[in-house]
């Protein structure tokens, strides 16, 4: 038997309703904020990821799904993929990601780990700066090779949103912060998750990081040796990663080391208390949390996850902050931007609806009964279905036992039974299945009939 790849997994119905039923509360939610829809690809040049995720990230150095285009859309199938490395050299400088055809050949490419650098890709590559302020939203999988675990899968699904534009349309302010943030608290209530929990903190900006780094360097230096094999590399290479580490022996250092609120200037540190300042007005709780970095390199001030408790160790029902220096990371213009990403397996798996809550049960199930009945319970159902009705319908081969059996087991509400002699009287039998009240319903009457409950 082939099954679907390791990390990977089918949604099937009825959980397709939960994720649907997600979906459209958040599209509900992003349009009373003015956000709008962007699709970006689903693969991107790999130097997107190196240059905008950071190198040093476990996104970027273990978990990417990354290959070499033979170019003329051939996929290669051997070999391993390009390493990281590979991908920071001195063409990855060139600050132009567009481009088809043979020029592709041997480009190396890289299923999306995230969304963020492809949606600023999209801000530089379309110039959306003329737009002034871009509050844009995205639905859609995103791929890490991560070790499955319950929450955690290689193709996952994120909901996330991005404001970004010139510092002049107000994308530096705190104030987009807060108005984030208050749409997340309104997200979560929406879609029925409460017990959430607001983490929040500020990793400062980059003169901050380099003092804290430095200061991480010299805490980091005594103890090292006593850490794992990724600490000791992140304690040369991005000291502030060691804050990733998930290794239960290391956690006694990480929490002696220094947190970044020491190092904040003033700038951070007032737009910091700028956040909390509305927060409160706005009356969305929080709690500040020191040594939550986040494990992308680009954020600047503001970071936050929200926690549910229902997850266990995948805990993090999203995460986010601000990016003011990603788009000149990526060779575009100066564009301050803050944005988050849900994970939309974790917060279906934390809703308490039951899927069998939001699907929508047929309201009737057409049972034509002899032979040459199909076509006319098709002209019944086309009608019906043009009141907005569910309709849904049997064969004339089966026996009214099995249509009964079959709408039962779907829930329909009513069975609808269509024979020659209803044709020819043009009125049919309608039987209610809980009550088991039975009527007959000239034609004309039975939309109205059945949208009744
Ligand atoms: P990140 O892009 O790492 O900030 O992740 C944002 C959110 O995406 C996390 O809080 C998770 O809810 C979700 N997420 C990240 N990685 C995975 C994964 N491998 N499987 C499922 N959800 C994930």
């Amino acid at each position: 038997m082939i099954k679907s790849p390791r990390g990977t997994r089918d949604l099937l119905p009825p959980d397709t309703a939960l994720w649907n039923f997600v979906e459209a509360t958040v599209r509900d939610v992003f349009r009373a904020y003015n956000f709008h829809e962007i699709r970006t690809p689903i693969f991107e040049s790999t130097e997107l990821f190196a240059r905008g995720v950071g190198e040093e990230t476990d996104i970027v150095s273990k978990e990417m799904f990354t290959w070499e285009d033979r170019g003329r859309g051939a996929i290669s199938s051997s070999g391993s993929p390009p390493r990281s490395k590979s991908v920071s050299g001195a063409d990855s400088r060139s600050g132009s990601f567009s481009g088809a055809g043979d020029s592709d050949r041997g480009q190396s490419l890289t299923l999306r780990p995230e969304n963020t650098a492809g949606v600023v890709r999209a801000y530089i590559e379309h110039k959306l700066w003329d737009r002034g302020l871009n509050k844009l939203f995205y639905i859609g999988p995103q791929f890490r090779r991560e070790r499955p675990q319950k929450g955690r899968y290689r193709q996952f699904y994120q909901i996330g949103a991005e404001v970004i534009g010139p510092a002049a349309a107000g994308s530096q302010s705190p104030a987009r912060d807060a108005e984030i943030l208050e749409l997340l608290a309104t997200l979560l209530d929406r879609v029925g998750i409460t017990n959430w929990t607001l983490e929040l903190n500020s990793v400062g900006c980059p003169a901050d990081r380099a003092k804290f780094n430095e200061a991480l360097r010299q805490a980091l230096a005594p103890v090292v040796d006593k850490m794992c094999a990724d600490c000791q590399r992140r304690a040369v290479t991005n000291p502030l990663r060691v804050f990733d580490c998930k290794v239960p022996a290391d956690q006694p250092i990480i929490d002696t080391l220094p947190t970044i609120s020491q190092f904040l200037d003033e700038d951070c540190r007032t737009h910091y208390e700028a956040v909390k300042d509305i927060l409160n007005a706005v009356q969305i709780p929080y709690q500040e949390n020191l040594r939550l970095v986040r494990g992308l390199d680009y954020y600047q001030k503001t970071a936050f996850e929200f926690t549910h408790g229902a997850l266990g160790a995948q805990n993090a029902i999203l995460g986010g902050g601000r990016y003011d220096g990603l788009s000149e990371d990526l060779g575009g213009p100066a564009a301050p931007g803050i944005g988050f990403a849900i994970g939309e397996d974790r917060l279906v798996l934390s809703l308490t609806a039951s899927a069998e809550s939001v699907v929508r049960k047929p309201d009737v199930y057409i049972a034509p009964l002899g032979a040459g009945m199909n076509r006319e319970a098709a002209r019944v159902a086309r009608e019906l279905r043009r009141h907005d009705l569910v309709v849904d319908l049997g064969d004339e081969a089966f026996r009214l036992k099995k249509s009964f059996e079959a709408a039962d087991k779907m829930g329909a509400r009513y069975i609808l039974i269509v024979g020659e002699n209803e044709v020819k009287a043009n009125a049919f039998a309608l039987k209610h299945l809980a009550s088991g009240e039975q009527v007959t319903v000239p034609r004309g009457q039975l939309a109205e009939r059945i949208v009744q409950k």
